[in-house]
């Protein structure tokens, strides 16, 4: 997996820094690379309005969210997809709650995306760490954990 330098940006900026700061989310978007297993994160979209956020949950408003991949779908040509979520916590080197690993594995059954996985981060204070929803094996996994600022792609 590739992060665009801009979608590094986004998901650095809404890092929960200082006491009062809330969690953040978004959907991810990019695309698979051709004749490579890779996928490259183009965009972390950035929290909307209508998101209800607090200091330890976040809850991503469906319809804009939806409303967003399927204009990313139609303007790109059909390349930029679904590629997953990204969220923040108020800790060092971030975990999934009970709450996340059950929101993700209904996403993965539920969502619409073309690929056999979806990606999601959680953005700590000093660290990111990065699981993958596989369709085919009904499971989430830890990919690994990044140290804050996550590498963007080249
Ligand atoms: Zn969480």
């Amino acid at each position: 997996m590739e992060v665009a330098d801009s979608a590094v940006g986004v998901l650095m900026e809404y890092r929960q820094l200082t006491t009062a700061s809330a969690e953040a989310g978004g959907i991810l978007l990019g695309r698979m690379l051709l004749q490579s297993p890779d996928v490259i994160v183009d965009e972390a979209v950035r929290p909307v309005a209508t998101d209800r956020r607090s200091r330890f949950r976040f809850w991503r408003a469906r319809r804009p969210a939806q409303r967003r991949i399927e204009a990313e779908w139609r303007t790109s040509g059909r390349m930029v997809n679904y590629l997953g979520e990204w969220h923040t916590h108020p800790e060092d080197t971030p975990w999934p709650s009970c709450h996340d690993v059950e929101n993700w594995c209904r996403l993965g059954r539920k969502a619409r995306y073309e690929q056999d996985f979806l990606i999601f981060l959680i953005v700590g204070t000093t660290a990111t760490g990065a699981w993958e929803w596989s369709k085919s094996r009904s499971s989430v996994d830890l990919l690994g954990h990044f140290a804050n600022p996550i590498p963007a792609a080249e």
